[in-house]
């Protein structure tokens, strides 16, 4: 997911500027799309399934638009816990002792289904399977607080991987988890607007510059008197290595890591660990450019588009049956002409179901490629990620089921190599790094086993 949110000093049409916002953060998820504007009195929320430029129409736009508006939070949804129906679409609102609340979120609580049991039997009424209304329904009963009190004690009960934007009436709240697995960043605008977001592309996109990221375990609240800071639960970070893989976009850097010239050193990490004899470097569009370009750099052969990606279509992934994502792999990608008689390196992010690394071989060989060297700039995925990233359930996971060569003989390649996890580690530089779905060791904690068919 993808969450955004905005706090100004004076009037601005946050409805616009939050569309803008979220829009950047699209790659983020496909499924749901929705905001909260706020004047310091009205407080207006509009949802719904759908694509941001399908949910927000003009009309649509225009109900959430407030000429005074001083607060404003943004989401877009990627679900990982709790089905892709319209009551699940966020931000989540409801009312409180502290006035109305919205919240926007991104990531896994791992206790959530714990704490939504004890809650229940203490009476609590949820509206949604979505795990975030556990953290609103946290913060809005703890009466005898403030706002800012409530969501750190929140944040104390809940585990996991997440970054959260809340907003009442009059202020702006962001926070992370203690891991800082999930990324958040702050920006401002030169007319003193704050923004708070997932990713820089959106604080740029809304004219705001990075001032820097949420720390681990940090929250942060905007109000009338400016920015605050309180450190509420820090440990070791470990921010998720599929932001730099994959999930973000290459626009920006997250932690103070670039995430373009990250996945160029994965390439060329790539291309010292797995060298091979061939013709040209081709990437799999669009994730697994930023690799190719490094792989071709480190290893001297040329980077060509072998393959041609139509614009229009998603990322495959969102798609939610296997036969919807072969048609999708179809409709987005078919070979060009530099394929033809020639030895290829196909380079791509991860292999995941490894469908679309099979469909995408044959794609090739039939286009005239002689040879077909696959490689990849993720190490193989064998444990699930409870964090917010939907890698699929275990059993789904090829690289859980199958061995090294059992994927390549599946995939149809003739030499097949991931990097290693220590090489991505140095190619991402800087942070700590959560690799649990590599590794299977989760920073931030697991679900209880009997909670999770995801292990099975
Ligand atoms: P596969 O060959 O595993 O079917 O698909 C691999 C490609 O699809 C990669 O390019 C990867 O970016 C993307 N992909 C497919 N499924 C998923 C998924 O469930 N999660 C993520 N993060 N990426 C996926
Ligand atoms: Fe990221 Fe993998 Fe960790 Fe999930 S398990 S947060 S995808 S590194
Ligand atoms: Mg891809």
């Amino acid at each position: 997911c993808g969450v955004f949110g905005m706090y100004s000093p004076h009037a601005l049409d946050l409805a616009w500027l939050t569309y803008l916002g979220i829009f950047a953060l699209q790659h983020r998820g496909q499924e749901a799309a929705g905001m909260c504007v706020s004047d310091g009195d009205k407080f207006h929320v509009e949802k719904d399934l759908g694509l941001v430029t399908q949910v927000f129409d003009e009309r649509r736009l225009e109900r959430v638009r407030l000429p005074n508006a001083r607060v404003s939070i943004g989401h877009v949804r990627y679900s990982t816990t709790g089905s892709n129906l319209r009551f699940n679409a966020q931000p989540l609102t409801t009312r409180t002792n502290k006035g109305i609340l919205g919240l926007a979120h991104n990531g896994n609580f791992v206790n959530a289904r714990e704490v939504r049991n004890q809650m229940l039997m203490e009476g609590a009424l949820f509206a949604t399977t979505n795990d975030s209304e556990v953290m609103l329904n946290l913060i809005a009963r703890e009466s005898h607080m403030d706002l800012v009190e409530a969501t750190a004690g929140a944040m104390q009960q809940l585990k996991g991987g997440y970054a959260c934007v809340l907003m009442s009436r009059t202020a702006l709240i962001g926070f992370r988890d203690p891991n800082g697995v999930r990324p958040l960043v702050i920006g401002q605008r030169d007319d003193g607007a704050y923004v708070i977001a997932s990713e820089p592309c959106a604080l740029y996109t809304v004219g705001a510059r990075l001032l820097r990221d949420v720390l681990p375990g940090e929250l942060v609240w905007v109000d009338e008197n400016g920015l605050h800071s309180l450190m509420v639960h820090p440990a070791a970070p470990t921010p998720c290595a599929f932001e730099w893989i994959y999930f973000a976009r290459s626009d920006g850097e997250l932690d103070g890591v670039d995430t373009y010239a990250s996945r160029i050193r994965m390439g060329m990490q790539l291309a010292r660990e797995h060298p091979v004899e061939a013709d040209v470097v081709v990437p799999v569009p669009d994730s697994g450019i930023g690799a190719a370009i490094g792989y071709a750099r480190e290893s001297g052969l040329p980077f060509d588009y072998g393959l041609s990606k139509n614009p229009y279509a998603g990322r495959t992934f969102i798609a939610p049956t296997q036969e919807a994502r072969d048609l999708k792999v179809r409709m987005k990608l078919s070979p060009t002409s530099a394929v033809r008689g020639k030895r290829v390196i196909l380079v791509d992010d991860s292999i995941v179901r490894g469908t679309t690394s099979s469909l995408i071989v044959n794609l090739l060989r039939d286009a005239g490629a002689t040879e077909v060297h696959f490689r990849v700039s993720s190490p193989p995925i064998k444990h699930p990620c409870f964090y917010g990233i939907d890698t699929a359930a275990r059993k789904e996971l090829v690289a859980s089921t199958h061995s090294l060569e059992q994927i390549r003989q599946l995939i149809g390649a003739d030499t097949l190599a991931f990097i290693s996890e220590r090489g991505l580690a140095e190619a991402v530089s800087g942070p700590g790094l959560c690799l649990a779905c590599f590794n299977g060791e989760y920073p931030a904690g697991t679900p209880l086993l009997n909670d999770v068919d995801k292990l099975a």
